[in-house]
């Protein structure tokens, strides 16, 4: 899979994507990344990208042209991408739409800056992704998370290829179950005996009872769409009960 991103500050991705998991996951061959800079699609002496906003108002907003440029030129080469833009008003950015993303070819990511862009500029856009109701300067760490979300679901990315698998937001639409390590005791907390016993089927049984009890206290919002029996719902909605309105973020 190929990850680009088309920004006026193409060099803030690789420190992050050179280390670790997405370091490896790029000298394995599980994903190729390039960084376009905007400004190499314009034609003037300042390399011009922003302009100020018809009808007034504060702040800078992206030119359309360079943008225009740089994807059709980006596009004529090699197979079509999918385009995705950032902005606070697009659509929420979960694990549903890293899963659809994992199964592109080529993905461009247009950042902006700015106050945001020429609305024009949207007609380019496969999809408008949002990390969450909050304004950040620029969409250089959205093009980051939504890297980082999708390749860690692509064979051979975390090594070990069942370590996305129950994962919090995986295919029961439950969170993660609580884990420990060692030590099995620590400044009076313990570890669950269970977890200590080495028997396999108490300790799925176990385990699944806490993705519940955790989904129940902490995303209630999730109960909905999760695959439960009917003794599951029952304890889901007791555990959701008693929790109303106790934001503690405790141990379920
Ligand atoms: N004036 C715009 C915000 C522009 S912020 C508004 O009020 O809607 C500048 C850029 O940061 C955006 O173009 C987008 O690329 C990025 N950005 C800001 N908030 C974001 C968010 N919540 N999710 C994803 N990208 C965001």
């Amino acid at each position: 899979m190929i990850f680009e991103t088309l920004s006026v500050f193409p060099g803030v991705f690789a420190p992050y994507l050179d280390a670790s998991i997405m370091g490896r996951a790029q000298r394995a061959g599980v994903f190729e990344f390039r960084a376009h800079d905007l400004r190499d699609w314009t034609h003037d002496r300042h390399r011009t990208v922003d302009d100020a906003p018809f009808g007034g108002g504060q702040g800078m907003l992206m030119k359309p042209a360079p943008i225009f440029e740089a994807i059709d030129d980006l596009s004529s080469r090699g197979p079509a991408p999918h385009v995705v833009f950032f902005s606070p008003c697009g659509a929420r950015f979960d694990e549903a739409r890293a899963e659809r993303l994992s199964r592109r070819e080529r993905v461009l990511l247009v950042c902006g800056r700015y106050e945001g862009m020429d609305e024009r500029a949207y007609s380019l856009a496969d999809e408008v992704i949002s990390l969450g109701d909050y304004v950040l300067t620029g969409g250089e760490l959205a093009a980051l998370v939504v890297i980082d979300a999708t390749v860690r679901l692509l064979p051979g990315a975390l090594g070990d290829e069942r370590s996305a698998e129950d994962e919090s937001f995986s295919s029961a639409g439950l969170l993660e179950y609580a884990q420990y390590t060692r030590p099995a005791s620590y400044r009076g907390m313990e570890v669950p005996e269970v977890l200590l016993s080495g028997d396999h089927a108490r300790v799925d049984a176990w385990r699944r009872r806490s993705a519940i009890e955790r989904t129940a206290r902490w995303r209630p919002d999730l109960l909905a769409a999760a695959e439960l029996t009917t003794e599951e719902r029952d304890l889901a909605e007791r555990v959701a009960r008693e929790t109303r309105g106790d934001g503690a973020h405790g141990e379920p």
